[in-house]
């Protein structure tokens, strides 16, 4: 049941066969597509009658289409070579890179009516010419994704699924949603478990991973039916045989090697990608004591290889992340990485008792620059200050895009005098600038640096204070006209004349 290409839940039980598979399929191109940025996927059935590949689903742009158009594919070209070999074939042409997956899997008829139907046909991926084309391992992990997927999708048993339909279809679409969200997100993990949690409505979810390095299954987070997600971190199981039921489930030394189940109230569920074993789902309704239903198993099934690569690629994102420690626009080393530098510093200026100053700046009216000329020149006035900042500094000196456009200078060794001399070769080269705005009336940009700066140990005697006492130096600069620099001596200073005097004051900017 469609409408404008989306599916809504709430059919009568007088549905056919085709519409809980199209949920599915709808559910698998929708998330291969997030998870792979792709522009168009296609799912195609070989129809040995006439040669032809039937197109069933196409996934384009964040729209849904069916029955399209259908391919005769021609001999020699990459979707007969990909239906020869059962091997995926990747193409790159003027109409952009294309990936076809093949699959071929002999399906029985859970009625029994129609025997053993072979399952034979293609996902073809497409990427628009403007963007880059599939790489070998991004090729192996769709292609593996996509085999899992319909492997399951053929297998399930779609009649008894059917009564469930209502509940499910909306289940699929909103967990498609967090598994393909879960790549960007940090606690892609609570992200997932609560997803699960909430839309089966299982008492308790629990997720394991595997170390490999360490032979251990760590447990990671547990959501329950409160909707409370806690870390079980504390729980470590050694990687042997026999050393605990979960370790037998994930070294496939237990029965029913895929999924198991413990009085009809446990279902556990390893966790793979590409054959290979990551961790341990564990969903149960101990608690209620309700039987988890045949549906809810092959629904969870279908689901395995979804869960395991949100799972795997939110990992592997934190890992990149983690990894990498500059910006990529500003070349700025990260906060991160600044975080650690500073301890560092300041460690290093008390011990030898040497100054350290901190240089708080922040672009002004940086926002409007935005609204006005779009991100993209706002991103090109965040790389102009990056190289700004790089090309002036001592190699001592640490610079760090602390967030937005919120820079903070390490300056080690330096007085309060050399610092703001610092700050005012800065301000003055960025204030030089002129950054080109095609398509406006005022067609070159300016723009000014609003600047705090303190310094340990005149100012302050621990790190938290240096860095509060620069962030109020900037916030009377900030509240005092903007382009300026104010050291936070001087602001101190002024602020206590002003209180003295019982009236308003003027900014010590210099
Ligand atoms: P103020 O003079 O008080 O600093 O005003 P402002 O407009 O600069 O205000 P604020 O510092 O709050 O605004 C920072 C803006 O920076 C908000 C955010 O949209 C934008 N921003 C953060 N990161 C980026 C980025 O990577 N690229 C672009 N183009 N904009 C960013
Ligand atoms: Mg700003």
């Amino acid at each position: 049941m469609k409408k404008n290409g989306k599916i809504i839940a709430g059919v009568d039980t007088g549905q056919s066969f085709y519409d809980g598979r199209d949920a599915f399929l709808k559910a698998a191109l929708e998330s291969v597509s997030g998870q792979f940025t792709l522009d168009a996927a296609s799912f195609y059935e070989f129809e040995e009658k006439s040669g032809l590949l039937r197109l069933r689903h196409r996934h384009a742009s964040g729209v849904s289409f069916e029955h399209e158009e259908d391919l005769r594919p021609a001999p020699g070209s990459p979707a007969a070579r990909a239906l020869d070999t059962l091997q995926a074939v990747t193409a790159k042409g003027l109409g952009g890179s294309f990936l076809y997956s093949p699959f071929r899997f002999d399906y029985c008829d859970p009625a029994g009516g129609r025997g053993v139907v072979p399952c034979f046909g293609l996902v073809r991926l497409e990427r628009s010419p403007r963007r880059r084309g599939f790489t070998a391992p991004e090729a192996a992990r769709a292609d593996a994704y996509l085999k899992s997927f319909l492997r399951d999708y053929y297998k399930a048993e779609f009649f008894s699924l059917h009564r469930k339909y209502d509940k499910n279809v909306a289940a699929i679409t909103e967990l498609t949603e967090v598994f393909a969200t879960a790549l960007r997100v940090r606690d892609s993990f609570r992200h997932i478990l609560s997803g699960i949690q909430t839309y089966f409505g299982f008492d308790r979810v629990r997720l394991y991973l595997i170390d490999e390095p360490n032979r251990k299954l760590k447990g990671e987070l547990s959501a329950d039916i409160r909707g409370q997600i806690k870390s079980i971190s504390y729980e470590e199981i050694p990687l042997e045989p026999g050393a605990h039921r979960f370790a037998d489930i994930v070294l496939g030394r237990s029965s029913g090697a895929f999924m198991e189940r413990y009085k009809d109230c446990v279902l556990y569920m390893p966790l793979s990608v590409q054959g290979v074993t990551i961790g341990l789902l564990i969903v149960d309704n101990l608690l209620s004591q309700q039987r988890i239903e045949p549906q809810e198993l092959a629904m969870l099934k279908s689901f395995g290889g979804q869960i395991a690569l949100a799972v795997d690629n939110s990992r592997l994102f934190d890992k990149v992340e983690e990894l990498s420690l500059y910006d990529e626009l500003t070349k700025l080393p990260l906060r991160r990485y600044f975080n650690q530098r500073f301890q560092e510093e300041f460690y290093r200026a008390e011990r030898f008792k040497q100054p350290l100053a901190l240089v708080w700046a922040d672009i002004d009216y940086f926002k409007e620059v935005n609204d006005t000329y779009g991100h993209q020149i706002g991103d090109k006035v965040l790389k102009e200050a990056g190289r700004v900042i790089l090309s002036n500094l001592r190699k001592i000196d640490f610079p760090c895009r602390y967030g937005g456009d919120e820079i903070i200078i390490l300056l080690p060794q330096a007085t309060g005098t050399e610092a703001t001399r610092l700050a005012e070769r800065l301000s003055q080269e960025l204030s030089e600038l002129r950054i080109p705005v095609p398509f406006s009336k005022a067609r070159e940009l300016r723009v000014t640096m609003s600047i705090g700066i303190s310094t340990f140990p005149a100012d302050a005697s621990t790190m938290d204070s240096l860095l509060e006492k620069a962030d109020d130096a900037l916030y009377w600069v900030k509240s005092h006209g903007r382009g300026k620099i104010a050291l936070y001596s001087d602001v101190a200073e002024e602020k206590k004349k002003a209180e003295a005097a019982g009236g308003t004051n003027n900014a010590p900017a210099k």
